[in-house]
């Protein structure tokens, strides 16, 4: 009875000391960058892996991206950390029950859809499903757009036609991501090149769009958006300047710990290294600390309606 007295006893003083620690770990983590910031692009890792990302990178909230098959890891994970974690959801959309499995997802608790990344094209009746549902929802989708990738195959292409996309859904909230959308913050984009290196010239699809519709929003993850931003400074600086209420930081790294374990990208610019941590740190460099905040953090609150 004494010992187990006694045990309660270390136990609720261990509980103390954890809950002591628990603000200042917080504190530590969000304190490296100039703000608090939410990432907007982290895939559901297995094992609580998140978890060691998020605060590896210093990063106070993130949304997990997840498949409807990983929904209940996804909840776990969400019950763990509360105030730490949204969710977005996706389904194979290349099957017919991928809406109604995505749009049950939406009823219970997920705030997106993405990323949504198939080998179907951009104006096709699969896409159109998806524009759809987000719009009836009013919820955001993250889109994975690639072509020009050797041996990556195609997604969600032609690149070219998804302004009359973005016109013919002013409801859905569009998030663009990837090779094909990064490569065209340039008006020349070289032919077979996933990520396009040197000066950008004025003008390319992508700054105009995000220029033209109010309803289409950036993700700045992945090695896609941190090339882009290392191309060429000083039209980074202004691309963020005047994009200002429409990009949104993410990471879409692989990495373990949020200090670069694990990566094996050979790209120059992550090669080694944390996604997030030198996509945070070039967003730190090229922006004010008032554009910096509300890229890495006020944006994507506002268009997810979800509390700072
Ligand atoms: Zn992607
Ligand atoms: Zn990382």
């Amino acid at each position: 009875m004494l010992n187990r007295r006694r045990f309660l006893s270390r136990l609720s003083e261990s509980v103390a000391a954890t809950a002591a620690l628990t603000p200042n770990i917080a504190a530590q983590s969000g304190s490296e960058w100039p703000s608090p910031v939410l990432d907007i692009h982290l895939h559901l890792k297995p094992n609580d892996g998140n978890f060691e990302h998020i605060e590896g990178s210093g990063v106070r909230q993130a949304i997990l991206l997840t498949s409807v098959e990983q929904d209940d890891v996804a909840k776990a994970a969400i019950a763990q950390h509360p105030g730490r974690y949204a969710q977005f959801v996706r389904a194979d959309i290349t099957k017919p029950d991928a809406i109604a499995k995505m749009r049950a997802c939406l009823k219970d608790g997920a705030i997106g859809l993405g990323e949504i990344n198939f080998h179907v094209a951009v104006d096709g009746p699969e896409m159109r499903g998806v524009y759809e549902l987000a719009a009836e929802f009013d919820v955001p989708v993250t889109i994975h757009f690639q072509e020009d990738s050797p041996g990556d195959g195609e997604f969600t292409t032609p690149f070219k036609s998804l302004p009359a996309m973005i016109k013919a859904y002013p409801k859905t909230k569009f998030i663009g991501h990837a090779n094909a959308f990064w490569a065209n913050i340039s008006a020349d984009v070289p032919p077979n090149t996933a990520y396009p290196a040197g000066k950008i010239k004025p003008g390319g699809l992508t700054d105009r769009m995000l220029t033209e519709f109010p309803n289409l929003y950036a993700d700045l993850s992945a090695n896609s958006g941190r090339n882009a931003l290392g191309r060429d400074p000083e039209f980074a600086a202004a691309f963020l300047e005047r994009h200002r209420t429409k990009l949104m930081f993410g990471c879409d790294c692989p990495c373990k710990d949020g200090h670069g374990a694990g990566q094996v990208s050979q790209a120059p610019l992550i090669k080694g290294r944390c996604v997030a941590r030198e996509t945070l740190t070039a967003l730190k460099q090229l922006a004010s600390p008032a554009v910096f905040r509300e890229i890495v953090w006020e944006n994507s609150h506002r268009l997810l309606r979800i509390p700072a």
